[in-house]
C-alpha cells in the first residue's frame, strides 16, 4: 500500500493565525489547528515531498520522515516554499544532495531567494550548514519518474502566481495546489476515479485567486475520486462545518493525517 500524509492543511496565516485568532474553527477541536501547507508520500520505492512550508521542521520530526528522494513544489509563495532551510537535516542523514522540481517560475525564485542552497553538480555543500539542492525544470502535462513512480505535472489557473499539481501513477493520488481553477488541458489529463483527490478550500467562498466550494464540488462530481480530501483551509473552514457542508466521500484534512492507496490499481 501506498501511503499519504498530511503534514500541513492550512493556508498561508495558519489556525490559529496570529491576526484572525481562530475564525469561524472551534477551538476544542484539536483538528483545527492546522499548519501550513505540505504533504509527504510513500509510493513504490519513493518517499516525496510536496513543498517545504515555514513548519517544514515541525512537520518533519512529527512524522518521523528521515528520508527523502525528491522534494515537488507547486509554487513559489512562502507558505510553500520559506521551510527550505530545514531540508538541511535531510542532506545531514544522505549525505547526499537532494532533488527538487519545480517549474520554471519556482525553479528561478528558488535560484533567487535561495541561492546558497542550489548546487549544480552532484557535490554537496557542507550539509553541517546548509541544504543542498539539485534543481529540475519540470513542464506541466510532461510526466517524469522519481525511482520508477511516473508523476505527471497539472497546470493550475487562477492564482497570483503560475501553480502545479502533481498526479501520481496515473491517480493513485491526484494533489491540486492553490488555484482558482483546474484548466481543460490539465483535466483531460486527470485520470476519473482518482483513489484520492487533494483540493484546496481556503474558505467557502470564491477569493480573487482562490475557488471556493460550489468549484470544489463541481471537480469531486467530474473526477469523481474514491476519497476527495479538502486541504488548504483558512480560519473560515471549521473541520465540522467543512464535514457537515461536503457530501459522503468528501473529508476535511487535518494535520498528520494519513492516507493509503493501491499502487498496483491504475
Ligand atoms: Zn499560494
Amino acid at each position: 500500500m501506498g501511503k499519504l500524509i498530511i503534514t500541513g492543511c492550512g493556508a498561508a496565516p495558519g489556525v490559529p493565525a496570529v491576526a484572525s485568532g481562530w475564525g469561524n474553527c472551534n477551538p476544542n477541536n484539536p483538528k483545527n489547528v492546522r499548519r501550513r501547507s505540505g504533504a509527504y508520500l510513500e509510493i513504490g520505492d519513493a518517499r516525496i515531498l510536496i513543498d517545504s512550508s515555514p513548519d517544514l521542521h515541525a512537520q518533519l520530526v512529527d512524522n518521523n520522515i528521515r528520508y527523502l528522494d525528491a522534494v515537488l513544489y507547486t509554487h513559489a509563495h512562502a507558505d510553500h516554499l520559506h521551510g527550505i532551510d530545514d531540508l538541511r537535516d535531510i542532506n545531514r542523514i544522505s549525505r547526499q544532495a537532494l532533488d527538487v522540481y519545480a517549474n520554471d517560475d519556482t525553479y528561478r525564485a528558488i535560484k533567487e531567494r535561495f541561492p546558497y542552497l542550489v548546487v549544480d553538480d552532484e557535490m554537496p555543500n557542507n550539509p553541517l550548514y546548509k541544504a543542498s539542492l539539485i534543481l529540475h525544470h519540470i513542464i506541466p502535462g510532461k510526466s517524469f519518474e522519481i525511482k520508477g513512480v511516473k508523476i505527471t505535472p497539472l497546470l493550475l489557473a487562477g492564482h497570483s502566481l503560475p501553480s502545479v499539481g502533481y498526479m501520481f501513477e496515473d491517480g493513485a493520488v491526484v494533489y491540486i495546489s492553490d488555484c482558482k481553477e483546474i484548466p481543460p488541458e490539465s483535466l483531460a489529463l486527470i485520470c476519473r476515479r482518482p483513489q484520492i483527490l487533494v483540493m484546496p478550500l481556503t474558505t467557502p467562498r470564491t477569493l480573487v485567486y482562490h475557488m471556493g466550494l460550489e468549484t470544489f464540488l463541481g471537480y469531486v462530481d467530474m473526477l469523481k475520486p474514491e476519497i476527495a480530501v479538502v486541504n488548504h483551509m483558512a480560519v473560515e473552514c471549521d473541520y465540522d462545518a467543512v464535514d457537515e457542508m461536503t457530501p459522503q466521500g468528501v473529508v476535511p484534512a487535518f494535520d498528520n493525517m494519513v492516507l493509503s492507496f493501491d499502487e498496483r490499481k491504475k
